[in-house]
């Protein structure tokens, strides 16, 4: 039999991480000794305090059962408590939604709003999830460049009024993912203000919140803001801050109208967050927050090396002050694809093509400071003796 899939799949490009995955097991597979600074993947393990919580939280039978709703009460208060010590911001347990992941609740989110032929706002380059959920609804992406001599912020003076009639929601994601841009509280209250007159719902992506480098661009998170809660959500990790992105555990937060969309959305498609990973979630937030700070002296620590090594040879790079990623002006004369393809043959160096997360990144490639120093150490020497 002849599968024939949906015209919607059909419309959707190849996930760009799981292309740059096979591409690495090619070259590994060729024997070439590969540096892989390609996928944002932290390369160091899980927090031990957490996996021996989860260790004896699945041997208790009450969490082989199916989770329901909107997450279990403890995971939820220890969000509450955490978001309150973190940002200073209350929530209530009716505003807080465990996510398997929050790529799933990003992913799901458009099923609860998103008609045919609405459109949904979307950061370019960016993370791929917004704008694929969208045309997974028979939404319409509009794509809002994100440029470098706007600090990596849309403009949304650029966005034409009969776009912002039909547009339902808006996808904003700082500490930003490719740039390493971070938001300051101005651009948030523009972004309610924006909401608010269009009736677009904000969808914030905070999942880098806690990797940064100096206390001063400590990121603030979006429902800080006055209004806030009026008109948006914003959505959490546990992936990226405890080196936790194979268990998949996250939430979404903010206004309960949005947070009860999204859970019903849920209660039909995937049943909830395994108890014992949403206990392992309640001791990563709630317990010393020790492994956070080392990991970001580590992360720290590679950011200067490659940043510094790139600008020695004459590298456009500038030091991020959030997230692990570096995000590097490609040289003079090569594209992106260009750039990759040379790393790759040349030093068997594995990074992000800048225009594979949208048309804006064109000229620019994303490392990931998911390797030791010693790795970075090689890639540069590598690099270094590359001609170009
Ligand atoms: C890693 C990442 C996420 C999602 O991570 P989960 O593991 O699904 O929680 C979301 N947004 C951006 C921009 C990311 O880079």
């Amino acid at each position: 039999m002849k599968i024939h899939y949906s015209d919607k799949l059909m419309k959707l490009p190849p996930y760009l991480f799981i292309e740059i995955d096979k591409r690495k097991k090619e070259a590994l597979n060729k024997g070439v000794d590969i540096i892989s600074l390609g996928v944002g993947d932290p390369d160091l393990p899980t927090p031990a305090h957490i996996v021996q919580c989860m260790q004896e939280a699945v041997s208790n039978p009450e969490n082989h059962k199916y989770p329901f709703g909107f997450g279990l009460i403890k995971y939820r208060e220890a969000i509450a408590d955490w978001f309150q010590k973190r940002f200073d911001v209350s929530l209530e347990l009716n505003e807080i939604c465990a996510l398997i992941g929050s790529k799933e609740g990003i992913g799901h989110m458009h099923l609860g709003f998103i008609n045919k032929g609405d459109v949904v706002l979307v950061p370019e380059p960016g993370y791929p999830v917004y704008s694929t959920a969208t045309i997974l609804t028979d939404g319409i992406p509009y794509f809002m460049p994100l440029l470098e001599k706007n600090n990596f912020l849309p403009d949304f003076s650029k966005i034409p009024s009969s776009v912002l009639t039909q547009a339902k929601i808006i996808f904003i994601n700082y500490p930003n993912n490719p740039t390493c841009a971070i938001a300051n509280k101005e651009f948030y209250l523009e972004l309610i203000n924006l909401a608010k007159k269009n009736n677009i719902i904000v969808a914030a992506d905070a999942a880098y919140s806690e990797i940064y480098y100096d206390e001063q661009d400590k990121p603030c998170s979006f429902l800080e803001l006055p209004g806030a809660k009026d008109v948006g959500v914003e959505f959490h990790s546990l992936s990226k801050t405890y080196n936790m992105t194979g268990w998949r555990i996250g939430w979404v937060c903010g206004n309960k109208d949005i947070i009860a969309g999204i859970a019903k959305v849920k209660d039909n498609y995937d049943s909830g967050v395994f108890q014992a990973i949403q206990e392992a979630g309640v001791v990563a937030l709630s317990s010393s927050q020790q492994a956070v700070y080392d990991l970001r002296k580590i992360y720290k620590e590679r950011r200067d090396l490659l940043v510094n090594g790139l600008q020695k040879m004459n590298w456009k790079v500038k030091l991020p002050k959030a997230t692990f990623y570096v995000w590097a002006k490609v040289p003079t004369g090569y594209t992106s694809s260009d750039t990759v393809i040379k790393l790759l043959d040349e030093a068997g160096i594995i990074c992000t093509p800048g225009n594979g997360m949208g048309n804006s990144g064109e000229g620019y490639v994303r490392f990931a400071l998911t390797v030791n120093s010693s790795k970075i150490q090689e890639a540069l020497f590598r690099i270094n003796k590359i001609q170009w």
